[in-house]
């Protein structure tokens, strides 16, 4: 950076510079394990975790886990500067039997050994964390712990049954980080009891505790469960999409504005998953909309800020895709900015706007 400009946030007379995050985390880097409802205590009133991975039940973890080395085998080994990682998705993987976690740490331990991933992670609820559990996973390669923590307020978490309050939610984010662990919070947004204001307290609550990322997955309605009864019964109502990407927007701006990566944005798009959807906030580019909406909520106080018409701004080359939203839909509010084709440019090498 130039020693002449000031760092993202700070204002200059002439030139604005703000983040746009990054081009959306890369799925073959990852490799999942799905362990749908292992070691869950209950049955949170959303949840349809074996349609949603579409791996059916997780009694034989032994086989799920031998599938999972088959297929990481084939693939070679990282070269230095390289980078992939074993997620093990879907069950609270730190109260699942130790004896199960055992062998998940097995294989952990051996695809490190052979260079085929080199780190790892795995997702568990807030109120499931022990520090000797914690330790355990430290010890043997876990470098991330994500917690489902889905909101930190009280009404919300009730209404849904998750079975803890904000105050548990937000000390179990402590504890991984006490361990040396670091952390990663996932929230669900438009869950029973969740408005827009309540998700971006509970997006700034999150960003206060210094994750290393956030998920965020718009609530759906499964069919099947206690949600999906509310939703026919007219006692829920799941947000719009628009409702949701302007929320999600305005998240993913403060995301940005903290540079915390936002790793996912929706729930995947899974064919069994989708076949028993009810309703909810489905698009096929929900992540696009959301980036394209942060974008321009981040230009439009970077235009306050720069206190007359701007000339020109430059955005990062992986902006183009979703600039302009959903065919075209967001062109007026940039026209209204003073923005557009002829005074947007991209930049390949830039890795935030500047605006001037
Ligand atoms: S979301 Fe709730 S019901 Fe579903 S696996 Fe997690 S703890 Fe269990």
């Amino acid at each position: 950076m130039s020693p002449l400009l000031p760092h993202s946030g700070a204002a200059e007379p002439c030139r604005i510079r703000f983040k746009t995050g990054t081009r959306q985390h890369r799925a073959d880097r990852i490799i999942p394990v799905f362990l749908p409802f292992l070691g869950c205590p209950g049955h949170c009133v959303y949840c349809a975790q074996d349609r949603q991975t579409g791996a059916g039940d997780s009694e034989n973890i032994r086989l799920i886990l031998e599938n999972a080395y088959a297929a990481t085998s084939q693939l070679p080994a990282c070269r230095q500067g390289e980078g992939r990682e074993l997620a093990f998705y879907g069950g609270t993987f730190t109260a699942i039997p130790a004896s199960d976690r055992s062998c998940c740490l097995n294989l952990l331990r051996r695809l490190r050994e052979e260079k085929r991933i080199t780190h790892a992670r795995c997702s568990t609820r807030p109120d499931a964390l022990v520090s000797s559990v914690l330790n355990e996973l430290l010890l043997n390669g876990v470098d991330l712990v994500e917690l489902g923590i889905q909101s930190f307020n009280d009404e919300a978490l009730s209404l849904s049954r998750r079975g803890y309050l904000g105050k548990a939610a937000e000390e179990g984010c402590l504890k991984v980080q006490e361990a040396g662990l670091q952390l990663g919070i996932q929230l669900l947004p438009g869950m029973p009891g969740s408005t827009p204001e309540v998700f971006l307290a509970d997006v700034k609550k999150a960003l206060s505790l210094s994750p290393s990322c956030l998920r965020f997955y718009p609530c759906l309605v499964p069919d099947g469960t206690v949600l999906a009864r509310w939703y026919r019964e007219g006692r829920y109502r799941p947000w719009t999409t628009e409702q949701t990407v302007r929320t999600l927007g305005e998240a993913l701006r403060l995301a940005w504005q903290a540079e915390v990566s936002v790793i996912r944005l929706s729930v995947a798009p899974e064919p069994a998953f989708d076949s028993v959807l009810l309703a909810g906030p489905r698009h096929p580019a929900l992540g696009a909309l959301i980036q394209a909406e942060a974008l321009l909520l981040s230009a439009e106080e970077a235009v306050n800020r720069l206190g007359r018409p701007p000339l020109q701004l430059t955005l990062p080359r992986f902006c183009q895709g979703f600039l302009y939203g959903d065919g075209g839909s967001l062109k007026t509010r940039w026209h209204e900015l003073g923005l557009g084709p002829k005074n947007i440019i991209f930049d390949s090498s830039a890795l935030e706007a500047t605006l001037c």
